[in-house]
């Protein structure tokens, strides 16, 4: 098999599977998409809604210019594929300056012209901060105008929509291998459920001369024990939502709230509107924890983030019954950046990783695989060289 063939088998399902998949699918690529699981986005990317936007830096570390150039990729993508107040709102997001202790951070200038942030971020107006119950004299917060709450999983379904994309479930990769055809071989584990019989599975080969690994919390155990290398200091961190169903409560912020935590409303479910909190972090954890103690501690959160919409929100918090909660997995990198790129071009050529999207997998998902379709092809990536190294996959 000629290695320029554009043929592709992308592993993962989820956001970054689901985003390498259809940027290559639109320049021409055939996509096999392989997703162990029985649905598609059934890991950190089956979150019921996240909020997607910039990381704000003084600085403008690389991270911030990251997301500044990823919510346009998504937001252009969202704006043509998916349903505006139901699969996504993109209406702003009101960002609180907040440190990991809930305390105010240092006051932000207002952008000046010639500023990167002009135009992304600016002081939050009088009337944002008293729609989200907070006094403009005792704090200070953010507008990002661009801003916007996502349900990944719509977002993923419309990005595997395409006629040059296959998409398998139950199809789990258990080892690869390069054959001296320029080809890898994937096991593949299909899984079957027979109903009241049970479960079994049978086994299968899947070829492509190219292979991206998408597959976010595992991607560290499959490096180690499938790969044999490295895992280059990518770590799960499990994390826990609480939700509850808006049910007479006066009204709640119009638009998402993020710095410490997050905060979503008006979100339509099949029971009617609700609201997001959240999430928790446990690192190295694989599950999320779901108890009462998480829950306080997303309340808590709350309470620092939005002190009115916790108040109004806290009999919901203590009735069982009344509130929700979703669990999952992050994968994130030490520099807190994504890993885009080919794995080890020398050791496993073809072999390509789009993982590490951190809590924003939302913002830097489409903008990532556009990269790696564009390095895939050998054509000039839409992220400056720094950016590039910063992304790199590196194995010790
Ligand atoms: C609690 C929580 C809250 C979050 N909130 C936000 C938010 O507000 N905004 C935001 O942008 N992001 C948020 N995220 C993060 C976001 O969900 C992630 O960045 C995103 O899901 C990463 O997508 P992914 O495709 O890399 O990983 P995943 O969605 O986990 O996808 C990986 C896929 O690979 C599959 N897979 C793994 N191994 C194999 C194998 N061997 N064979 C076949 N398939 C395999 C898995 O089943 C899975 O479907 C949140 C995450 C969590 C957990």
């Amino acid at each position: 098999m000629n290695p320029d063939h554009k043929q592709a088998i992308v592993v993962g399902a989820g956001l970054a599977g689901a985003a390498a998949a259809r940027a290559l699918a639109d320049r021409g690529w055939q996509i096999n998409v392989l997703e162990m699981a029985e649905t598609i986005a059934p890991g950190g990317s089956g979150v019921p809604v996240g909020v997607m936007s910039c990381h704000v830096s003084v600085d403008d570390n690389p991270l911030s210019q990251l997301t500044r150039d990823g919510m346009q990729w998504t937001r252009r993508f969202a704006q043509t594929h998916l349903e505006e107040g139901v699969d996504w709102l993109g209406n702003g997001v009101l960002e609180r300056r907040l440190s990991p202790g809930g305390a105010d951070k240092k006051p932000w200038q207002e952008p000046a012209v010639d500023n990167v942030w002009h135009g992304h971020v600016q002081l939050a107006s009088d009337e944002q901060m008293a729609q989200a119950g907070l006094s403009p004299s005792a704090t200070q917060a953010l507008w990002q105008a661009h801003g916007a709450w996502i349900k990944p999983q719509a977002l993923v379904q419309a990005l595997l929509k395409h006629d040059n994309i296959l998409v398998v479930t139950r199809a789990e990769v258990e080892s690869m291998q390069r054959h001296a055809s320029g080809e890898w071989h994937l096991r593949v584990k299909n899984h079957i459920s027979i109903p009241n019989m049970g479960s079994s599975h049978t086994y299968s080969t899947e070829t492509a001369p190219h292979v991206v690994l998408a597959l976010g919390a595992h991607t560290p155990d499959f490096l180690n024990q499938v790969l044999y290398v490295d895992h280059m200091g990518l770590h799960p961190i499990a994390g826990m939502v609480s939700w509850g169903l808006q049910k007479n409560v006066t009204p709640l912020p119009p638009f998402a709230v993020n710095g410490h935590g997050s905060f979503v409303s008006g979100v339509p479910t099949l029971d009617g509107p609700a609201w997001y909190t959240g999430a928790t972090f446990e690192r190295n954890a694989m599950k999320a924890s779901s108890d009462e103690a998480a829950q306080n501690e997303n309340q808590q959160r709350l309470a620092e983030l939005l002190p009115a919409v916790e108040a109004q929100l806290q009999t919901q918090f203590a009735d069982a019954a009344q509130l929700k909660w979703w669990g999952g997995v992050r994968c994130a990198s030490v520099n807190r950046m994504p890993k885009v790129g080919p794995l080890d071009e020398a050791q496993f050529p073809g072999l390509h990783l789009l993982t590490a999207m951190g809590s924003r997998g939302l913002t830097l998902s489409l903008l990532c695989a556009n990269v790696l379709a564009a390095q895939m092809e050998k054509s000039k990536p839409p992220v400056s060289e720094s950016l590039l190294k910063a992304m790199r996959c590196q194995l010790t």
